[in-house]
């Protein structure tokens, strides 16, 4: 697995961008346009051991975000002409039922990202612009998209299935797809290297807890089940979003309080969750105010470190044998308080945590877990681009072994 590639991720009012080599497992580069179609903007753009470099101007949509970041390469380096580009890699939300691997773009695979928007209003449309214009930037290299749904395709029926008039799965794509893909492949794998045992071999839990959240249950590098669903609303609390609520909550709040699905759409995903129990959304604000004895905020902990226990108890049920329950995104990464509160009490299903590591702050991937803990718990820094440059260099590769065989065109 050689070369570098160019990973790029539009959100509706940003676009971030990570220049990687494959080989080496590093970022040479990378950078983040915020505040995109507003009228003021701001492009940083940052290399390894150098202060970030920092341009406040507007950028009026995706491809001024591109070139602007194009001009920062060239000011700031890496020269892009010189670094050894083989492709640019795409994050898609949501592939529905159609992409369960990445895929080389053509106008096919674009406009079935598109037509997935149905599925995804706020995210696939937006990746199907920053995959057009980086096209029109980078005509002669490959685009290929991994889309974030894709390592949940080997969800079994059961898992996947909701129990809903079947005509709405077959007419409308009501069922579970499950979210944060990338990530839980990744860890998954890194989990079981750092276990020393083949991937196909470990049974893991794997919590991605960031801004979104998500639990997925992995048997041998399998997602057999997941915590979100047809959309990243359901299952975990998170920053802005509800996760699991009675779906009966809609009809209700439109009974007595006269407010619309799309008023109650946006309000379970913008405006609940930690934001809305402790008013920040951020777990390092939660603490503070828990510190100053915000009784709102400790209960929003609570809520949040129940539906984790929740989770992992169920999956530890779904996977009858698990060996490692692996922490990842910011929180899971940093927050030492929700780990030990998540797992408080199910040392006899096998997770003990060995508290002192547990509070260290270390770079990489640890164990957490006391030494005769049946099941390791671990912290694993989770890196999205990387897994996404890797699964676009082994698709061109096997793209290449076929064309270099008999009989393929
Ligand atoms: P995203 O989902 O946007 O990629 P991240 O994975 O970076 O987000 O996670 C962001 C969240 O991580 C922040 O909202 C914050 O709550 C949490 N976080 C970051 N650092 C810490 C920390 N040191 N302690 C607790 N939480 C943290």
């Amino acid at each position: 697995m050689t070369g570098r590639v160019l990973v790029v991720n539009c959100g509706s009012s940003s676009l971030k961008y990570r220049l990687v080599d494959v080989a080496a497992g590093e970022a040479l580069a990378w950078g983040l346009a915020e505040r995109v179609g507003q009228p003021s903007g701001r492009l940083t753009h940052s290399r390894p051991g150098r202060p970030p470099d920092v341009v406040e101007q507007p950028l009026p949509d995706h491809a001024e975000a591109l070139a602007a970041a194009l001009a920062a390469f060239q000011r700031r380096g890496p020269a892009l002409a010189d670094a050894g580009l083989v492709a640019v890699a795409h994050r898609v939300v949501h592939g529905g039922d159609r992409f369960s691997a990445p895929v080389l773009v053509d106008d096919a695979v674009l406009r079935a990202i598109r037509e997935l928007a149905t599925l995804a209003p706020l995210h696939n449309p937006v990746n199907a612009v920053g995959i057009e214009v980086a096209r029109r930037t980078f005509p002669g290299l490959p685009h290929v998209a991994v889309f974030d749904t894709a390592f949940h395709a080997t969800l079994p029926p059961s898992a996947y299935t909701y129990a809903v008039p079947p005509q709405w799965a077959h007419d409308h794509g009501v069922r579970r797809y499950g979210f944060h893909g990338t990530s839980h492949a990744f860890v998954s794998r890194a989990a079981a290297e750092f276990l020393g045992r083949p991937v196909a071999e470990v049974n893991s839990v794997v919590l991605h807890l960031g801004n979104g959240a998500s639990a997925t249950a992995v048997a041998g590098g399998r997602s057999v089940d997941t915590s979100m669903g047809m959309t990243p609303l359901e299952g975990l609390v998170m920053g802005t979003r509800s996760g699991d609520v009675d779906p009966a909550v809609v009809a209700h709040l439109h009974r007595v309080a006269g407010l619309g699905p799309e008023e109650v759409d946006r309000a379970l995903n913008s405006s609940s969750g930690m934001l809305a129990l402790a008013g920040s959304n951020d777990l390092r604000e939660v603490h503070r105010r828990i510190a100053d004895g915000d009784d709102a905020a400790a209960l929003a902990l609570e809520v949040f470190c129940h539906r984790l226990r929740k989770y992992v108890g169920a999956y530890l049920a779904v996977l009858g044998r698990t060996d490692a329950i692996a922490f990842t995104g910011g929180i899971g990464e940093n927050d030492p308080v929700v780990r030990a509160r998540s797992l408080a009490g199910l040392e006899r299903l096998g997770i003990r945590l060995d508290e002192e590591r547990n509070a260290a702050r270390e770079p990489g991937a640890r164990r957490v877990s006391a030494d005769d803990s049946p099941v390791a718990v671990l912290v694993v820094p989770t890196d999205e681009e990387l897994e996404m440059a890797r699964q676009t260099v082994a698709l061109l590769d096997g793209h290449q072994r076929d064309e270099g065989r008999p009989g393929s065109q």
